[in-house]
């Protein structure tokens, strides 16, 4: 299944990513490098939402 990863996005800003099913990946491209997780982060990182959706969408169909 997919997990969340809380990582800079492309500007910078911590957001919630969507991992790839191996977790070595974002859905965005981000590199997914080890940073302290910082639990108060509420935003999600738009490109992995759209990208989450597209998978759950070919899963379901
Ligand atoms: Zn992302």
């Amino acid at each position: 299944m997919h997990e969340m990863w809380c990582g800079a996005d492309a500007s910078g800003e911590p957001v919630w990513h969507v991992l790839t099913t191996d977790k070595t990946l974002t859905l965005c491209g981000v590199d997914k490098r080890e940073e302290p997780r910082n639990q108060a982060v509420d935003k999600h990182c738009l490109p992995c939402m759209k990208a989450f959706q597209a998978v759950m969408a070919s899963t379901t169909s």
